[in-house]
């Protein structure tokens, strides 16, 4: 089913670019001419780096939609690469829409749901525990709620997409964009089961 795998090596990397960008130049001839002239995507997707997860769902071409993932799609608001990303998006690629993409079956979202925060300082993730701290925060500010849930780990979930949906709506450059009226916002939840899209929020 995959076209490559952990026995891949480079050449096979190069063998699978060729064939793919044979297959795209058929079905779409002009993509990689009027590509190759600059990008002038219509929205910023944020979500998750895991690897079932993607603007491809979607159904767009390279060149429409630019792009920023991190583990657990985490944006806080002070995090030099959300603030630059947000500004290079709306001000000067100018950007009409951002979708902030949870996704069913979220690691970062399990090791807080399960307890295992303190597990990756033993497997030498110093860093990762760091950062997932603001989902940790997350969790415990719903502590109540997610107890008397019947699926705390969807609940979770949901929770960590509208809270960086409200640290995105949050930004100066996207809180001027909003008054000014050339932006939407929205936060949906990717269900990596069935590649279908939840609506959360919005500001629409
Ligand atoms: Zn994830």
């Amino acid at each position: 089913m995959f076209t490559l795998s952990h026995e891949s090596q480079l050449t096979d990397l190069l063998q699978a670019n060729q064939d793919w960008t044979k297959a795209t130049r058929q079905e779409h001839p002009d993509l990689f001419p009027t590509n190759g002239r600059g990008q002038q995507p219509h929205t910023l997707f944020i979500a998750c780096s895991d690897s079932r997860v993607n603007e491809n769902c979607l159904g767009v071409l390279p060149g429409e939609v630019f792009t920023w993932r991190s583990v657990a799609n985490i944006c806080k608001p002070d995090d030099l690469t959300t603030l630059s990303t947000l500004e290079f998006a709306v001000d000067c690629l100018h950007v009409n829409k951002i979708v902030l993409c949870g996704h069913t079956d979220c690691g970062g979202v399990a090791t807080c749901i399960n307890g295992k925060l303190n597990d990756l300082h033993e497997n030498n993730c110093n860093h990762l525990a760091h950062y997932l701290q603001e989902l940790e925060d997350t969790r415990v500010s719903y502590q109540d709620e997610i107890a008397a849930s019947q699926d705390p780990y969807r609940l979770l979930t949901i929770r960590n997409a509208q809270r960086q949906y409200v640290n995105v709506k949050s930004n100066p450059t996207v809180q001027r964009a909003l008054k000014e009226g050339r932006l939407q916002v929205h936060a949906v939840l990717y269900n990596v089961g069935t590649g279908l899209l939840e609506k959360l929020d919005s500001t629409e």
